[in-house]
């Protein structure tokens, strides 16, 4: 125990209190305008429809504090309450080589916590999900992913475990540098591999069908000047009735992906429009400099373990005895640094918000912004997605402009279909 244990803590009070703050705010609001659809909305979206917003909206809510209260009492239990070094001892007794005595801490520290996380996965899908009509899974199917999910975590993760704890122990004391050329290989990697041999094992993909709404499609594609190397539908409905769109891949391998709820649900302009607000985050570059931004975050933290990893105060602060291993340096880092930049929450929520304004005027100008609002009316009633958040919840957390706020913009944009070309 030490400064940094005082430190830790105190960070830690900080962002509970804030989390707990926020969730309190937002149900309250939330329940607030649960009594009447917002003047904006009243023509498409019933009061039943708007109360079973509010309700799952608020369940949502304070499930995700239940589950963040688990996690902060798991890192309690693995750092001060010992835990983390226990496992270590049990990982040193299975093998004699450093190299596989930290893989095995880190496998160990990974199953332990997914079995902490299971139940309240299983909770959130068949209770939360069910009540609210969302989910279509059966627990065979849960189970099936679940398990195809640690085989692929572990056919993809311990490889790269060995090779970072391999690159930690031989590279000196530039390693940090030579990991983060690793992680970087290693994402770029798996994006590449993700649309065609990943994503099939837990949907089905389908060529989209020839017919209007393809070569509308197509015609949009070729107006905002995108290549793509395929439209394909996916089964999501098997899993969920919530809808999406979304691209995957980069490159050669890039492909737009339609949820078939998604198709089902909105008709062929409204679909355009959505996809054209996708186009936008290509097309602007969003997608490009949000991984650009991982990268150098990436690179700053991990010269920051670079140099925590040869500090006694680190470990003794977590209640790790010191000398620790590669390994647990790892996992405490990767325990401690989201306690000490959740405050920092906003600032990328406020980034990732005005991309998707920017993403929307994108659509108004290449597509529609009517048929824009009209198609996230529907995604919003049938998603369940409240229209009355608190604003300062809102802030802090959402990715995305909240829904009023968000289609006030879009009807400053006018109807769209200028119908200008593509420069
Ligand atoms: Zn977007």
């Amino acid at each position: 125990m030490n400064d940094f244990t005082a430190a830790f803590l105190l960070a830690l009070a900080l962002a509970a209190g804030v989390r707990l703050w926020l969730a309190r705010r937002h149900v309250h609001h939330i329940m607030q305008h649960r009594q009447s659809v917002p003047r904006e909305f009243a023509d498409e979206i019933s009061l039943a429809a708007h109360q079973k917003a509010a309700d799952y909206s608020s369940t949502r809510t304070r499930f995700g504090v239940l589950h963040s209260m688990v996690d902060w009492a798991m890192l309690l239990v693995l750092t001060f309450g010992g835990l983390l070094q226990w496992l270590d001892s049990v990982a040193r007794g299975w093998f004699d080589s450093p190299l596989l005595q930290g893989t095995a801490l880190i496998a160990l520290f990974t199953l332990v916590t997914s079995a902490v996380d299971l139940p309240l996965s299983y909770y959130r899908t068949f209770s939360i999900e069910s009540r609210f009509g969302f989910n279509k899974m059966t627990r065979a199917m849960w189970a099936g992913d679940l398990i195809k999910q640690s085989v692929l975590a572990a056919a993809l993760g311990l490889p790269l475990i060995l090779v970072v704890l391999w690159l930690m122990q031989a590279m000196g004391a530039l390693w940090w540098l030579y990991v983060w050329l690793v992680w970087i290989a290693f994402s770029v990697l798996v994006l590449a591999v993700y649309p065609a041999f990943i994503a099939p094992l837990f949907n089905k993909f389908s060529p989209m069908q020839e017919g209007s709404l393809k070569s509308r499609i197509e015609q949009l594609l070729a107006k905002c000047g995108f290549r793509s190397s395929g439209l394909f539908v996916m089964d999501g409905s098997r899993r969920s009735s919530h809808g999406n769109a979304y691209f995957t891949g980069f490159g050669k391998t890039k492909r737009i992906v339609f949820f078939d709820t998604l198709i089902a649900r909105l008709n062929e302009s409204e679909i355009e429009a959505v996809l054209a607000h996708e186009l936008g985050h290509f097309k602007l570059n969003h997608v490009i400099r949000r991984m650009a931004w991982t990268f150098v975050v990436s690179l700053a933290f991990l010269a920051l373990l670079g140099w925590v990893k040869d500090e006694a105060w680190f470990y003794q602060g977590l209640g790790v005895s010191y000398p620790a291993s590669d390994a647990m340096a790892l996992v405490l880092f990767m325990l401690v640094v989201p306690v000490f930049t959740f405050l920092l929450n906003p600032l990328a929520a406020s980034y990732s918000r005005k991309h998707e304004f920017e993403a929307d005027a994108y659509a108004a100008r290449y597509s529609s912004a009517r048929e824009l609002v009209s198609a996230l009316v529907k995604l919003y009633k049938d998603n369940a997605s409240t229209l009355t958040p608190d604003p300062v919840h809102s802030a802090f957390y959402d990715s995305h402009p909240p829904a009023r706020i968000r289609i006030e913009r879009l009807q400053t944009l006018g109807p769209g279909n200028l119908r200008e070309t593509p420069t």
